[in-house]
């Protein structure tokens, strides 16, 4: 059978993936865009959308629940079919990809379902048969929920992040094993729905990756909502006995009706016919600035995007790749890369992340300066009263003057991380940063108490 040509060959359809398509067909490629399950990913079905249509809906049982401090009288009764049915109906079609695949045909590129394997320089063999990209193969196979080698686990009927975001009820109890942001945010949205919510994490303190003082700020928030929070503990194993989940640590057994397990994600880098091209990839795919895979046989044409190049797993970033891959690959200019990129782990209160922490800046060496201040002690923080809880930390470069890492925890933290993003991506200089006027009374107004 002879082989199909074309300019670029997408393996995998993110939402990093889905967009260059897009970007490449309208630049005039004859692009073939390959999928073996949703056209958008992991984002829209069972990521992103979903979980934050559901968090949305858990934090509005938790406003309504602040009423009777506030303002009157409110009788609270959650109903998880309307969560349900809005993630089921307005989030996913019903994980029906025909609005996304038909955005690709009319892009002007091929869609081609199956899974895609490299099978030599440039060429991509998907459903029987084979195509040969002129310019080269982007890859954006992104990550699967990664289970732990946890003795009993995998005998067990326990959820990952699909399971969580496509039930049709809320378990009675859940024990979420993971403390990161996936784990958490669905560990308080269950537990909003009235779920009994234990979360068990193995590092010392849950949402590591960030600041100790969000991890704590959480902890604290997580056990006044009645959440269990076990971190730095053993998970010795799981059972299950056809209705009851048994987690035993040590000494202690946690059960619970459902169990979720969100202790990170493994890049689907396994079956993808690296081994073709002569690349090695360990957890991650080493890329350059412009998203070229480095190491293999040398001939280029190889690019990766999104989760799998291990530079962060968001979807602004799987989009950011994508747009430095597309000029990359049409020879336009690309400008330095922005490795100071935010995150938001959308718990209430809200995490926002940007640049290096505290500890990172101490070990690359950097004469450090820190600025903290309490969110609930601010202006607006004290007009909000009840779930005003939150920080911002700035983490400064005493050297250079200019803010390297900061932290942004409150009701709108994830908004108003964006002031802070700026300042860390644009360097301004703090003397600009202390001479600005800061809107009263904004909850980003605590940026210059921080200062
Ligand atoms: C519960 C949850 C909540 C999240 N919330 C957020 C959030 O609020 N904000 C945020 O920025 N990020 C969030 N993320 C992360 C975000 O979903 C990912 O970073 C994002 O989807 C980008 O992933 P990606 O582009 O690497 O690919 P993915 O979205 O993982 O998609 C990869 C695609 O490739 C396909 N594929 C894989 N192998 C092959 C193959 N060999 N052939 C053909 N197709 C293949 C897969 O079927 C899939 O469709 C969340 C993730 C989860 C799980």
């Amino acid at each position: 059978m002879s082989a199909h040509e074309c300019d670029v060959v997408v393996v995998g359809l993110g939402p990093g993936g889905e967009a260059l398509v897009a970007r490449l067909a309208k630049a005039g490629l004859a692009v073939v865009a390959v999928e073996a399950e949703l056209v958008g990913g992991e984002c829209p079905y069972w990521g992103c959308i979903p979980s934050k249509m559901f968090i949305r809906a858990g934090n509005l049982l938790a406003e309504a629940r602040r009423i009777a401090t506030l303002s009157g009288t409110a009788t609270v009764t959650p109903d998880f079919s309307l969560v349900a049915k809005r993630i089921r109906d307005e989030a996913t079609d019903n994980w029906d990809d025909t609005v996304a695949a038909d955005r690709i045909t009319a892009a002007g590129a091929t869609l081609v379902r199956g899974h895609g394997r490299l099978a030599g320089d440039r060429t991509v063999e998907v459903a029987g048969e084979t195509y040969v990209a002129a310019k080269g193969v982007v890859l954006n196979t992104g990550t699967t929920a990664a289970v732990p080698p946890i003795p009993g686990l995998s005998d067990t009927p326990f959820w990952t992040n699909r399971e969580a975001l496509k039930a049709e009820q809320a378990p009675g109890s859940l024990i979420v094993i993971g403390g990161g942001a996936i784990g958490l945010e669905l560990a308080q949205a269950y537990a909003r729905f009235d779920t009994d919510v234990t979360v068990l994490e193995v590092a010392p303190r849950i949402l590591a990756p960030e600041e100790p003082e969000s991890s704590e700020l959480l902890t604290k928030v997580f056990e006044s909502e009645g959440i269990g929070v076990h971190a730095g503990i053993t998970i010795d194993r799981v059972d299950h006995d056809g209705t009851t989940f048994a987690v035993t640590c040590g000494d202690a057994t946690y059960e619970a009706e459902q169990l979720l397990v969100a202790a990170g994600r493994r890049s689907r880098l396994d079956d993808i016919g690296l081994d073709t091209v002569g690349v090695e990839a360990g957890k991650f795919l080493a890329v350059s600035d412009d998203m070229q895979v480095t190491g293999g046989n040398g001939s280029g044409g190889l690019w990766a995007i999104g989760d799998i190049v291990g530079r962060g797993a968001f979807t602004h970033l799987s989009m950011y790749h994508a747009e430095r891959a597309a000029k990359a690959i049409l020879g336009e200019p690309l400008a330095d890369y922005d490795d100071s990129f935010p995150r938001v782990t959308f718990t209430d209160p809200e995490v926002g992340g940007v640049g290096i922490t505290e500890q990172q800046a101490r070990d690359k060496g950097l004469n450090v300066r820190v600025g903290l201040t309490d969110v609930s002690a601010s202006s607006r923080g004290f007009v909000h009263g009840l779930g005003n809880e939150g920080l911002i930390k700035v983490v400064i470069d005493a050297d250079r003057d200019v803010i390297v890492g900061a932290t942004s925890a409150g009701p709108t933290g994830g908004e108003t991380l964006s002031a802070l993003a700026f300042a860390v991506r644009a360097e301004i200089p703090l003397a600009t940063l202390s001479n600005t006027v800061y809107a009263y009374p904004t909850f980003w107004r605590a940026i210059e108490s921080a200062l």
